[in-house]
């Protein structure tokens, strides 16, 4: 199969007006005859469903929580990008586009980007019109704050609750359709897998996590906005829900996975504690608008912070990068970091941390401005440590914390399988091999109120899929192929816990395919993998029964695939012999430890075509063109 990316011809501006001209049109009196499978409820799912049903679809939404204002989107602190311009420091939707591009180290499609920069201002203004309280300076206009990668302030915000504020305006819209019947919502169900019928998405099998029963939905077209899948890494900074499994049914069933080697690791989280924490918790990128990095200059100092006077610290950031300081991209603040902790001259009880201070930023601005702006992350951070940021330095670490992996999606956010459109963090499309801080909000909004709305309509309109009922025997397959994986992890009544697998995994993915990676290790990982996922199905306990609420039972589940997927991730790492955003594999470095690209050999996409548990997935690549900017070596100094 060859991979056609669709994107439209033309100059690289006009490319999304001339594709939304030319895409087919659903008549609007026929849209109530199209049913539409949403799952996924953050922004990127409340917000595609809110359109569609709005538009006149008839949907049907799903999700693990019992709310869709709990899905992980809610947790977002910083901010949302737009090119809006408000403070006339020099912002466009060119430099939009070309940070972004820039940011994710030249590995996403030039056309993809520049049309989520264009559509970056239209968020907003949907957001304000649904009531979202951004923050606003004296005058009553919009504030911005600055994130990484990006020398203008364009980030809007609402304190260090932006998600949370998002997402309940995205729920005023979906609730306004289940209210007027034309979205029914699905709360509490687990997809399991996907209904593929004469080649195309035709429904999902979802778990009542309350009953236990295993349900079938069928519909015209299936939407997944699932999420990512960093818990692979089982500590990272994604909620205790985040998974693959949805993504990895699909990939199954054909729909391919496009770099799962690439994972963000964010620079500014509470270090870990000790070996039985199940959870990270993110400081957000916003705090180094105003927070200095540091540690002591001397290697193994110990002293309190506030012992060590300034001629004694190292602001290694903006030492080393004077031109962005603090806010240099993620992958490059944290290896950097990781990079001092290797020298010996990290702090605190681990010495795995470094300092983030806001003494020069209170004493210039006072605590109360600096609590309008960040105060709940104080608050948090606070509650968490037990050390109050106001007075003492925060101490942070790298963490797990996004993934730019996903499936991959054409331009039209299609998967490989007709009729299965993927949105949100769990495609691949925009970010390349690093994302941009605040972009993901951007970019999960982007595709539902403003994407897919276009361009599932045209597929509809050109498909236009035969009825089918949930009695198809294809249905009957993946219910049975399910209820039997269900009662096999039920019935091996080993000796391990789901808890302690999935620990396992994550130390062997984070000590092997972290931060820093090596070709040894890789190799290494890879049999680890193979050797628990083996012990897995031998030795694992679940406990409870299928035909009942049995939150091990879910874990369970999502381990397995988890476990699958590892590999997966390795595979595709090991594939890529070059350095780029946040896969940096020690092997290809520049002269000052940055990532080294191989543009000749590298300059892809890699999607992975899944042929089986026995064979290996085979690779398909997509090969980038970059017409409208120069692939340089980035420099952030
Ligand atoms: C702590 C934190 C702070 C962040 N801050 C920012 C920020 O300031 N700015 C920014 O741009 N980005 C930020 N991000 C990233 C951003 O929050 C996420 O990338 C984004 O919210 C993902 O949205 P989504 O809609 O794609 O998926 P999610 O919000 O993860 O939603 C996934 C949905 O899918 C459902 N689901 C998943 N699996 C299944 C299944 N098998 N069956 C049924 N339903 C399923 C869930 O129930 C949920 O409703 C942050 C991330 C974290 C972890």
């Amino acid at each position: 199969m060859k991979l056609d990316s669709k994107i439209p011809d033309g100059p690289l501006s006009e490319k999304w007006d001339r594709h939304r001209f030319e895409l087919d049109l659903v008549n609007p009196a026929n849209k109530k005859k199209f049913e539409i499978i949403v799952v996924g409820t953050g922004l990127a799912g409340a917000s595609a469903s809110a359109t569609l049903a709005e538009l006149g679809y008839e949907v049907k939404t799903f999700c693990i929580q019992d709310s869709p204002r709990r899905a992980h989107s809610i947790a977002a602190q910083g901010g949302i990008n737009a090119a809006k311009n408000y403070q006339n420091d020099g912002d466009s939707i060119w430099r939009l586009f070309y940070d972004t591009i820039k940011g994710g180290d030249f590995r996403s499609r030039e056309a993809n980007v520049y049309r989520l920069a264009q559509v970056s201002n239209s968020i907003i203004d949907q957001c304000v019109a649904q009531g979202v309280p951004f923050a606003r300076e004296y005058g009553g206009q919009l504030a911005n704050r600055s994130f990484g990668g990006a020398q203008v302030s364009r980030t809007f915000y609402a304190r260090g609750q932006t998600g949370q504020q998002l997402l309940l305006g995205a729920y005023g819209s979906l609730s306004r359709q289940i209210a007027a019947d034309k979205i029914r919502l699905f709360t509490r169900r687990d997809m399991l897998d996907l209904v593929v019928i004469d080649g195309k998405a035709r429904g999902i099998i979802v778990r009542n996590l309350v009953s236990g029963n295993l349900e079938k939905h069928s519909a015209d077209a299936v939407i997944l906005a699932t999420g990512g899948y960093g818990n692979v890494f089982y500590l990272s900074t994604n909620s205790m829900a985040s998974n693959v499994s949805a993504a990895f049914a699909s990939y199954k069933k054909g729909a391919f996975f496009a770099n799962p080697c690439f994972t963000q690791i964010h620079p500014t989280c509470i270090p870990v504690k000790g070996s039985y924490q199940s959870k990270l918790t993110l400081m957000s990128e916003s705090l180094r608008n105003d927070g200095r990095v540091w540690v002591p200059k001397i290697p193994g100092d110990r002293r309190s912070p506030g012992h060590i006077q300034e001629s004694e610290r190292n602001y290694y950031l903006e030492e080393k990068y004077p031109g962005f300081g603090n806010l240099v991209p993620r992958d490059v603040a944290s290896r950097n970091a990781k990079l001092q902790c290797d020298l010996g001259k990290g702090v605190g009880d681990t010495q795995l941390a470094v300092y983030l201070d806001f003494k020069d930023a209170l004493k210039r601005d006072g605590q109360e401005v600096i609590a309008r702006k960040y105060g709940n992350l104080f608050e948090m951070y606070e509650k968490i440590t037990a050390d109050n940021p106001y007075e003492t330095p925060m101490k942070i670490y790298p963490a797990v914390h996004y993934t730019m992996g996903g499936l991959w999606v054409d331009y039209n956010l299609m998967s490989t399988i007709p009729g299965l459109f993927v949105l949100g963090e769990a495609n691949f499309s925009d970010h390349g091999s690093n994302r941009l801080g605040a972009s993901a909000l951007m970019q999960g909004l982007a595709d539902g109120y403003f994407i897919i709305p276009y361009t599932i309509g045209s597929y509809l309109a050109e498909a236009s899929p035969e009825k089918i009922d949930v009695d198809h025997k294809e249905f009957d397959l993946s219910y049975l192929n399910a209820e039997a994986r269900i009662k096999k992890l039920i019935s091996i009544k080993g000796k391990r816990t789901v808890d302690n697998f999935q620990r396992e995994l994550g130390s062997i993915l984070w000590e092997n395919c972290g931060m820093s990676r090596k070709n040894t290790n890789l190799k290494k990982a890879k049999k680890l993998i193979k050797e628990l996922r083996a012990e897995y199905w031998e030795n694992v306990l679940v406990g409870g029964s299928e035909k009942d609420f049995n939150q091990r039972l879910e874990r369970a589940w999502r381990v397995a695939d988890f476990l699958e997927f590892g590999e997966l991730m390795v595979t595709d790492t090991l594939e890529r012999q070059e350095s780029c955003g946040g896969h940096f594999n020690e092997g290809y470095q520049t002269d000052e430890n940055e990532a080294l690209r191989d543009d000749k050999l590298f300059c892809h996409v890699s999607a992975w075509e899944f042929r089986g548990n026995s064979r290996k997935p085979r690779l398909h690549k997509e090969p980038l063109k970059f017409e409208n900017v120069e692939l340089t070596q980035r420099s952030y100094k």
